[in-house]
């Protein structure tokens, strides 16, 4: 597959306006074969001025302001069936881009298609309620557009956290100004592409590369940016959070996570083996939901730690392209580095190795930012790899004596973003859902995901959800209308009828 089948101008999206930014360039790579792809421009704080200006006008013209709730679903109708037309281009370049496997990137696309679709739905069916009154007065509740949102997103799953953010957006009536990752910029700009062919008003969307202390500072700190939904690492959540308190603006965080994976001496081996392997080493543990931390009863650990590390090794690690692979490069070499690093620290901590811990031997792999599927244990949870984000396919193993105790050690993490039980009691399992604070709970099966049901994360995992039909709620204001009854002047002012 040739690089150029998916090469994106180099332009941003501004107010409408394709055009080449002014600023230093960034070179995209090619995870895979270390190879750049691209340069792509980065833009500046004074384009975040312009794309809000022009955002504004956009979002308080008559034209899409006062549309109808059905007549907006129809854009959101038409960007899915765009997407879905450009399907294979958006998932080939984002396998190009993020090394991760094309069957991945493929469902990726298709759910970000089906995120368009459901939030066309939810605006179509959406009841505004009249609320009981009190008094002689008829009471309703409004959802209005904010104006301006800002969506800043992170590097591992452009397509699906760009829809997740612009659809609802777009369907609560705003504008959005979109900052997609340093190191992978191309799919939002090439999605940016197929919505604006899709027949979206100018300036309803600006997609802006650049620097996140650059262009995304600027997008939280403007004055005329009414909300951010942003996705992305703790501490630079946070520093939004302040941010946005200054302003009394709010914030949407989907931050990290260090979830807890539980299987209880009854489960199903094979399928908590299964499960395991695909929650930690999917999309090479790039996920915020990988289930990074495993506990394992102490009456079945060493024969499942056993199975896990036999299957763990005969994984295919390889090119995303290649259909065999499962195990795919991480998204850049500084960040294979990284998660290398975090390896290097367990050995010092006196972990054991299981399996993994070291790029892959194959010389042709040599040139991308492979790293093997890693299982460690021997460590307490208070370990620093136990429990800091690694963001790779790294996971750690500790078993748990009972209950109470596998409650302790799981619920120990400042994250709580999702957690996985494997069991067949499903008294047990039930009871663990309530007992472990985590935002997302999966019980006998993980990582899957449905765009009906609201995601997010306690703790120091986020703040606020998306998706579901509160998704468009959190891109609108709340407005109360109070409509008098009574045909008589209040008599507190004991003015007489003339
Ligand atoms: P990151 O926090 O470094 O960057 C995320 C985005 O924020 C990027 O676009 C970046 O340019 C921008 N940014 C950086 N500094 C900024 C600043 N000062 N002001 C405004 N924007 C700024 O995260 P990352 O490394 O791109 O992504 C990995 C992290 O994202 C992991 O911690 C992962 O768990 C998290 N994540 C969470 C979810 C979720 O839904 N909870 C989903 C995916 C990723």
């Amino acid at each position: 597959m040739s690089p150029e089948y998916i090469r994106v101008p180099d332009e941003m999206l501004v107010g409408g306006k394709w055009r080449q930014a002014d600023g230093p360039t960034t070179q995209v790579l090619n995870p895979a074969t270390g190879q750049v792809l691209q340069t792509v421009s980065q833009s500046s704080a004074d384009d975040v001025d312009e794309a809000v200006a022009r955002g504004a006008e956009a979002a308080n013209d008559p034209a899409w302001r006062d549309l109808l709730p059905h007549q907006r679903a129809r854009y959101l109708h038409a960007i899915a069936d765009a997407i879905d037309a450009g399907a294979e281009r958006l998932a080939t370049l984002q396998t190009f881009n993020t090394g991760k496997t094309l069957h991945e990137t493929r469902g990726l696309v298709a759910s970000a298609a089906a995120t368009f679709r459901y939030f066309a739905a939810v605006l179509e069916t959406s009841d505004e309620a009249m609320t009981t009154s009190r008094g002689d007065y008829c009471t309703w509740v409004k959802h209005e557009a904010i104006g301006v949102v800002g969506a800043i997103a992170p590097w591992n799953s452009p397509v699906a956290s760009d829809a997740q953010k612009i659809a609802p957006a777009l369907a609560a009536g705003n504008a959005v100004i979109l900052k997609p990752a340093e190191w992978t910029p191309l799919v939002s700009l090439a999605l940016a592409r197929l919505i604006m062919d899709a027949g979206l008003p100018a300036g309803l969307l600006s997609v802006l590369p650049g620097r996140g202390s650059v262009v995304g500072d600027a997008i939280v700190r403007h004055p005329g940016v009414g909300k951010v939904s942003f996705t992305g690492g703790t501490s630079t959540g946070r520093g939004i959070a302040h941010l946005a308190a200054e302003k009394l603006m709010p914030v949407s965080l989907e931050l990290g996570g260090k979830s807890p994976t539980v299987v209880l001496e009854d489960a199903d081996i094979d399928q908590a083996v299964a499960g395991v392997m695909y929650g930690i080493f999917s999309s090479s543990g790039q996920s915020c939901i990988a289930g990074s931390r495993l506990f394992v009863a102490e009456s079945i650990y060493d024969d499942f730690l056993d199975r896990l590390v036999e299957c763990t090794r005969a994984l295919p690690v390889g090119d995303g392209f290649d259909s065999a692979s499962r195990v795919g490069p991480l998204v850049h070499p500084k960040h294979r580095d990284g998660v290398a690093a975090y390896v290097d620290l367990a050995r010092e901590e006196g972990g054991r190795i299981r399996c993994g811990g070291s790029a892959p031997d194959d010389p042709e792999l040599a040139d991308g930012s492979y790293y093997l599927p890693t299982i460690i244990d021997g460590l307490p949870n208070d370990a620093r790899v136990c429990q800091e984000e690694i963001f790779g396919p790294v996971l750690v193993v500790l078993p748990f004596r009972d209950e109470d105790d596998l409650v302790a050690q799981a619920n120990d993490s400042v994250y709580g973003l999702a957690a996985g039980v494997w069991t067949r009691d499903y008294r047990r399992a039930l009871r663990l859902a309530d007992r472990i604070e985590a935002g997302n709970v999966w019980i006998n099966t993980y990582k899957v995901f449905s765009i009906s049901t609201p995601f997010g994360g306690v703790k120091e995992s986020g703040l606020g959800t998306e998706k579901g039909r509160e998704g468009i709620a959190a891109y609108s204001r709340v407005k109360s209308v109070y409509l008098g009854m009574s045909a008589e002047p209040n008599p507190w002012a004991g003015v007489p009828r003339a």
